[in-house]
């Protein structure tokens, strides 16, 4: 329960459903630790009540908010300004409300930032790297974004979805011509054919995410080269099972809980203008997710 009585400013997390979002925990203990008279809350919107929610916020006066699955696209078009990264991933997951503006909407996406900060904490600098990407969907496009903007050397983006795969890696060439970005389908072939050639690996997929902890997209008969890095932006539970076989295999594995710190990071600086006390959202995170 958040106790929202005598709080100065508002911001909130907009998706449907919200049941086991970290975000409040994680930013409230974030307002604490600076002193800030902020709260951060749930805001379950139906598809079909975004029109009226958006306009809402600047009469209930909040600050800002985060937005998750399935609005994080259809909340484009209510935005007066969006940022470069927002246009290009074509999503936005955190709304400032610039009060000179008198609620203008500011729309950014502060994955890209998450997935990359994450990975240099993990020193893991993806400049020069061969990158294999699995999926398509919205954060794959934030991931490929920040891999190219990192002038990877590589990017091949496998995905079931033939069609979504390759629309996902025209459209970014658009962006970035200069970078070699490629589609091909995720097939046991396509895994197989890799062969050792790859320094680093995102599952970008939901696969594995809890409550289906045994799922996985690597096949057991496919090696994962040791020599390779393996990410997963999935954070619940902390190892999956794709990050369990990399271990085994003697590689190094990198969790989806840095991207989420490092997104709600950046996405604090935004609002509130202060840095963000990362270390104490870590930690706030920390007790709410399972080893597995
Ligand atoms: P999304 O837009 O729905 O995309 C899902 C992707 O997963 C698609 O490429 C889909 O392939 C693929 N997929 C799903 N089930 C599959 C299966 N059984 N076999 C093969 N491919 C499968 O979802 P999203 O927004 O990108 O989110 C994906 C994951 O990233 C979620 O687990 C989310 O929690 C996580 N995430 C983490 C962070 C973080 O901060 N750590 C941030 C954002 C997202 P098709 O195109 O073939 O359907």
């Amino acid at each position: 329960m958040i106790n929202i009585t005598g709080k100065t400013s508002l911001v909130g997390l907009i998706g449907w459903p919200i049941e086991h979002s970290l975000s409040p925990k994680m930013h409230n203990a974030a307002f604490a630790e600076l002193g800030l008279d902020w709260v951060y809350v749930p805001l379950p919107v139906r598809p079909d009540n975004l029109p009226q929610a958006i306009p809402g916020l600047v009469a209930l006066n909040f600050v800002g908010v985060n937005v998750t699955v399935p609005h994080k696209q259809a909340v484009m078009r209510y935005m007066d300004e969006l940022s470069q990264s927002a246009q290009t991933i074509g999503a936005v997951n955190t709304i400032c409300l610039r009060a000179e503006g008198k609620g203008k909407f500011y729309g950014h996406n502060t994955d890209a930032t998450g997935f990359l900060n994450s990975l240099l904490e993990a020193d893991c600098n993806p400049q020069g790297m061969r990158v294999v990407v699995l999926g398509a969907g919205g954060a794959a496009r934030a991931v490929v974004f920040a891999l190219a903007q990192a002038k990877a050397d590589s990017v091949i983006v496998l995905n079931r979805t033939a069609q979504r795969g390759a629309f996902l890696v025209d459209d970014l060439v658009e962006t970035f011509p200069n970078n070699a970005l490629h589609f091909a389908p995720l097939t046991d072939e396509s895994l197989m054919a890799l062969d050792g050639q790859i320094d680093l690996v995102v599952n970008t997929t939901s696969v594995g995410m809890s409550p289906h902890v045994s799922s996985c997209l690597w096949p057991t008969n496919i090696p994962m080269p040791a020599q390779t890095i393996f990410c997963d932006l999935v954070y619940n539970p902390l190892e999956t099972l794709f990050l369990a076989q990399a271990r085994a295999a003697g590689a190094k594995t990198i969790n989806g809980l840095g991207m989420l710190i490092h997104q709600g990071a950046a996405a604090f600086e935004c609002w509130t203008g202060q840095t963000a006390p990362v270390a104490v959202m870590r930690q706030a995170c920390l007790g709410e997710v399972s080893v597995r």
